[in-house]
């Protein structure tokens, strides 16, 4: 069922502390943890306590939560003092979603071209 915890999804276990993360804010809704293999001096995901494959799935569904991951995601870039930063929803593999809970990255601390590669 879309929302529900799915038992093979890498970030349903992190919301559940099955595996451990670098958690860097907790609210009722979302999750804020450090990227394991951080691609800027901040990378931060932000997730929502519910499973749904992506982004847009999730805002179809949970337009609150949607909001909820977005406002998370300016306070993560307001606690690690980004004066430029880049939040990101890959969606879809072509895109190089890798991991089917949807999820954003921000990202920040260094120079960060546009377009991306
Ligand atoms: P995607 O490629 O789906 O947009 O992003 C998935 C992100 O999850 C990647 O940046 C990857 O480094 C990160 N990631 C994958 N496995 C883990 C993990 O076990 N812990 C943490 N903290 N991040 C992970
Ligand atoms: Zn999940």
């Amino acid at each position: 069922m879309p929302g529900e915890p799915q038992a093979d999804c890498l970030f349903c276990k992190i919301v559940e502390g099955q595996i451990p993360a670098t958690i860097v804010r907790e609210s009722d809704t979302t999750v804020a943890f450090r990227d394991i293999n951080p691609q800027a001096p901040t990378h931060v995901l932000v997730i929502p306590k519910v499973h749904y494959r992506d982004a847009a799935a999730l805002a179809a569904a949970e337009p609150t939560i949607a909001a909820d991951v977005l406002r998370e995601a300016q306070t993560v870039a307001d606690e690690e003092k980004l004066e430029s930063y880049r939040i990101v929803f890959n969606t879809g593999a072509g895109a190089g979603q890798t991991v089917w809970h949807a999820h954003a990255h921000v990202l920040g601390g260094r120079g960060l071209e546009w377009p991306p590669g």
